[in-house]
């Protein structure tokens, strides 16, 4: 089952559109579509993020430790982080397709 959820790098970038993800509330770049990659759960999915401008933010709720990823300038909530042994990372940031905006390359 684990090798069927494989990710095939070269496929992936190859039918994305290419640019950057914006904060959909203030503008600021949040994500490089040469991080995004398709992770199969049905949200968008990069394996890291663009300068200091995703905040990480320790949740614990219920006793288990979660992530939640912030924009650093509004405080927008934009998803959560996830370890991810198939990224070059390990890391995997499941973003709500609301919360950023492609600006694409020209
Ligand atoms: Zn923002």
């Amino acid at each position: 089952m684990f090798q069927n959820r494989r990710i095939d790098w070269a496929k992936n970038q190859q039918n994305q559109d290419e640019g950057v993800y914006l904060c959909s509330r203030c503008g600021t770049p949040l994500f490089s579509s040469a991080q995004k990659f398709d992770s199969k759960t049905g949200f968008p999915s990069f394996w890291g993020h663009l300068e200091q401008n995703v905040q990480q933010h320790l949740l614990d709720t219920y006793g288990r430790e979660r992530i939640q990823l912030l924009c650093h300038q509004c405080g927008l909530h934009l998803g959560h982080l996830f370890q991810d042994e198939r990224t070059p990372t390990h890391v995997r940031y499941c973003i709500n397709a609301d919360s950023i905006r492609l600006q694409k390359e020209a």
